[in-house]
């Protein structure tokens, strides 16, 4: 049997910052400890690299348990052990200070995801925590003084850092929530967050299509969400950061079987009166030119294509005055059911996951299996789109290394 200190389960973002977290308290207290990641991948960081579309928006300036679904008091609780600003600390101090896009997301200043991993990576080796790339861990047994890995490790304590079920492969699930059972650990059902919505009644036309946009959602008819961006129109429904944001609310209620319906105002600076009398006008100054085209100057093509035939007026056609009413209407309140969200690959987080009552949030350590932390999103904490979730990983990770190192 080979003998560690602490086993990390996934160097990933929160697991590294555990590892260093672990190594740096253990030698501030003059000791030096035996620290392993396990990593499944080649490599480590790999969803990491892909964060913020290869940006990495690391954090957010304005962050407190408001920004997350979850157990608000308990969230606030790790934060007060460790803050998202001992987070960007902790960050400058291994050579990644931070800047901020203008709206409070804050990226690395090489803007690189790389460079977050590249410097993970280095901080773990500087302070003796070693990463063992494809080594899955397949099992932890409770033993009396610690825990077996893979019948092969006894570690002192364990922290299962091992992500959730976004982002990964197609068809592959997240191991950790399979290691936590056998401990007594609950977990509760993962669903796909921070992605697209499928659509009902939609068409595949409209894919590529982009446009600033107020989402509102009504489930089994009450409002539940708005707010206001860029709307990516798919093959098969929208994506872009509102909607993605709406994900949080809508992917819990779809589960219960609420009836969700998403609504677009597509030109949120008019309103509907304003518009009225706008495309009244147009079609009396230009009443020769195809109604696709003559509101341009409003919105993409191809939506107003859509808009058209949704109206009863041929797209190549010259546009009617008197359906200026039906046109305004549907460009204030474009509504389609909702049919599903995307699935786990295309999501960036998973909701669900270790019930945190199970869990004390100032150093993440079960209440019941002592020597046992959980971090990161396999925790049942999600975050809004904007750097939430990746310091719900750094605070959740380094609470769990800093108290792991002194068990
Ligand atoms: C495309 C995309 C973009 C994103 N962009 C952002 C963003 O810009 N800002 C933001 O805040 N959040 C973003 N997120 C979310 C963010 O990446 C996650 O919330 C965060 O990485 C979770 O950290 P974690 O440590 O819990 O898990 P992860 O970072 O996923 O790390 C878990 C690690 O454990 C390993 N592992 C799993 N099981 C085992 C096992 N049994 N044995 C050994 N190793 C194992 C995995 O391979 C992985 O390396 C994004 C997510 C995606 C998918």
């Amino acid at each position: 049997m080979k003998r560690i200190d602490v086993a990390v389960v996934g160097a990933g973002a929160s697991g590294m910052l555990a590892a260093a977290a672990a190594a740096r308290e253990a030698s501030a207290a003059g000791k030096r400890l035996k620290i392993l990641l396990f990593e499944k991948e080649k490599t480590p960081g790999k969803k990491l690299m892909s964060t913020g579309n290869g940006r990495c928006n690391l954090a957010n300036r304005n962050t407190d348990g408001g920004c997350y679904s979850g157990d608000k008091a308990f969230i606030d609780a790790v934060f007060a052990s460790f803050s998202p600003d001992d987070a960007l600390a902790f960050f400058r101090s291994v050579g990644v200070p931070v800047t901020d896009d203008g709206s409070g997301r804050l990226y690395p200043v090489s803007r690189r995801a790389g460079a977050v991993v590249a410097a993970l990576r280095t901080e773990c080796a500087r302070c003796g925590a070693t990463i063992l790339c494809e080594t899955p861990v397949e099992r932890i047994d409770k033993t009396d003084g610690g825990f077996i890995l893979n019948g092969e490790y006894h570690a002192r304590s364990v922290i299962v850092a091992a992500g959730g079920d976004a982002g990964l492969r197609r068809g592959e699930r997240c191991g950790a929530f399979g290691l936590l059972a056998p401990l007594g650990i609950v977990s509760g059902e993962r669903y796909p967050c921070l992605c697209g919505l499928t659509l009902g009644d939609y068409p595949a036309a409209l894919k590529g299509v982009r446009n600033i946009s107020i989402v509102s959602i009504r489930a089994d008819g009450n409002p539940v969400f708005t707010e206001k961006g860029e709307v990516q129109f798919n093959a098969d429904g929208v994506s872009g950061i509102p909607v993605m944001q709406s994900s949080l609310t809508v992917s819990p209620l779809l589960r219960r079987n609420a009836v969700c319906r998403l609504s677009l105002d597509l030109l949120p600076e008019y309103g509907e009166k304003e518009l009225l009398s706008r495309f009244s006008a147009l079609a009396e100054r230009y009443p020769g030119v195809p109604a696709e085209q003559l509101f341009g100057g409003y919105l993409p093509k191809q939506l107003c294509a859509f808009l058209m035939k949704k109206i009863g007026v041929s797209p190549a056609a010259a546009f009617p005055a008197h359906k200026a009413a039906a046109l305004a209407a549907q460009v204030k309140e474009l509504s389609f059911p909702v049919a599903g969200t995307a699935d786990f690959p295309d999501a960036q987080v998973s909701g669900g996951g270790a019930l945190t009552r199970q869990f004390r949030p100032e150093t993440l350590e079960a209440k019941n299996i002592p020597g046992l932390y959980v971090t990161g999103e396999t925790l049942d904490v999600v975050g809004l789109c904007g750097g939430y979730n990746l310091t719900w990983a750094w605070c959740t990770g380094y609470a769990a290394g800093r108290a792991a190192s002194k068990y």
